[in-house]
């Protein structure tokens, strides 16, 4: 299983916000799109930053807490990992796992495909596990 696949099971859309949108923006656009990342595209559409809901604790632990005049270009996180539609489900969740974040754009020649959530990928190994157990199961009981 491949990223391609799991894009083509839950969709291509991603929620970005403009490099000069407030920090407030961002988290209200978070809140109603019911996700946990914004994307930050160039002119182009290619993704230059990546701003989470870690960034917003860290944040606010960090006492920048003027979230209307912060803008998400001060903040965001620039040198983001990228994955490809043809990278197996497995890397990506080692990539993720090893560097600590939950989100991974996926970008084919500088055009942004999609974004992929960790909690996206623990379903389809969920599913692809209860897949196995029953293919067990009936090959045992034939
Ligand atoms: P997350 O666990 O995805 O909420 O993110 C944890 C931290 O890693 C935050 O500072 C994010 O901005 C950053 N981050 C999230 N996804 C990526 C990524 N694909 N590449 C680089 N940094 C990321």
């Amino acid at each position: 299983m491949m990223l391609k696949d799991v894009l083509a099971a839950k969709g291509l859309r991603v929620v970005t916000v403009s490099a000069k949108s407030s920090v407030a923006d961002a988290i209200r656009k978070m809140q109603a799109e019911k996700v946990g990342a914004v994307l930050v595209p160039d002119a182009e559409g290619c993704p230059v930053g990546i701003f989470t809901e870690r960034d917003v604790v860290r944040l606010y632990a960090d006492g920048d807490r003027d979230f209307d005049s912060l803008a998400v270009e001060a903040r965001m996180t620039c040198s983001i990992v990228l994955g490809k539609l043809s990278m197996p489900v497995d890397e990506a969740l080692g990539l993720m796992t090893e560097r600590r974040f939950r989100h991974l754009p996926v970008v084919e020649d500088g055009k942004l495909l999609g974004l992929v959530s960790i909690g996206d990928l623990v379903k389809v190994k969920l599913e692809e596990t209860a897949q196995e157990a029953q293919a067990l199961r009936a090959y045992i009981n034939a």
